[in-house]
């Protein structure tokens, strides 16, 4: 199971749950000079079947 984030900006990342969270925060930092807490990152993720490849 993978997690998908788009941000408002429209920056977009997919992966295992820490992955995410840890990608979420390093974007909120780097481009919008905001920290994200994981309650957050939950809060907005959807989740994704596998890499598209199949189903
Ligand atoms: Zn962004």
């Amino acid at each position: 199971m993978l997690m998908e984030v788009t941000c408002r900006c429209g920056w977009t990342t997919r992966g295992s749950k820490s992955a995410v969270i840890a990608a979420v925060q390093a974007h909120g930092r780097s481009a919008h000079q905001q920290e994200i807490t994981t309650a957050e990152v939950r809060a907005i993720w959807r989740m994704v079947e596998g890499s598209g490849a199949k189903k």
